[in-house]
């Protein structure tokens, strides 16, 4: 069990570990050998001598607040979560500068948002997908590109937070996949008439059916994690806050 114990004096935190230095996941490449689990206990007694006499307080972990600038599976990377003690919340930014390094975790009085900074169609992969499947009847470069561009433009005229989100697609918290809706495939496949003609159009149709709901044809939106101090919220700042259930609580990570 992870126990997060706060400074209430000097508002720092320390991360309890029994098992310390468990990757947090299992596949993860890291273990670094020279960090111990006595060296963590030893490091629980600095944190205990530095902070003698002050009032120290235990911290839960918000379930499900946990997030990543990289892949879920990098060791180096900088996470936020969010933590409470009944009556605050706080955002414990988690990191390590350096892969045989140990975490460290750093106490910020406020709350983190994620905001939407692009959607965007994949038009490489989408490229690359075409190229690999018309071998047979190949695709000209500029109708490809003619595709990718009609295909941009119709994604510019749908606001993306209606669309739906594909979860198991991206292994990267910030980056979150859609699928085009009824109405996107409508204009989609109604414009590609005036691109392609005949068989061609047949195998572009089909093409879109196949690719829509799992494929190269998601649309890729890009997030950044917005950290905000309490002594400097204001109301216009939080925006796109993710929906994590704030209720449910636990002190495990
Ligand atoms: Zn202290």
């Amino acid at each position: 069990m992870h126990q997060l114990v706060r400074c209430v004096r000097c508002n720092t935190v320390f991360m309890k570990t029994p098992f310390d230095q468990e990757p947090e996941y299992p596949l993860a490449p890291l273990s670094p050998r020279g960090v111990t689990e006595s060296t963590e206990r030893d490091d629980f007694k600095d944190f205990m001598r530095n902070h003698a006499g002050h009032p120290l307080e235990d911290l839960t972990v918000i379930e499900d607040s946990y997030v990543s600038d990289k892949d879920y599976i990098e060791p180096v990377k900088l996470s936020y979560f969010r933590a409470t003690n009944g009556k605050e919340n706080f955002v414990i930014k988690k990191f390590r500068e350096k892969i045989d390094e140990p975490l460290s975790y750093e106490l910020i009085a406020g709350d983190y948002s994620l905001k939407c900074m692009s959607v965007e169609v994949q038009a490489r992969e989408i490229e690359k997908q075409i190229a690999k499947e018309f071998t047979e009847r190949p695709i000209s470069k500029n109708k490809i590109d003619s595709f990718i561009r009609l295909f941009d433009h119709i994604l510019g005229t749908v606001v993306a937070r209606n669309l739906e989100r594909i979860a198991e697609e991206s292994s990267n918290p910030l980056e979150i996949y859609y699928k085009m809706d009824e109405l996107m495939l409508m204009h989609l496949l109604r414009n590609c008439r005036y691109i392609f003609k005949g068989q061609e159009y047949l195998d572009i149709e089909k093409f879109v059916h196949r690719h829509k709901d799992d494929g190269v044809l998601l649309l890729k939106a890009t997030f950044k994690i917005e950290v905000i101090e309490r002594a400097k919220t204001k109301n216009n700042v939080l925006v796109a806050t993710p929906s994590i259930e704030r209720e449910k609580v636990s002190g495990m990570m």
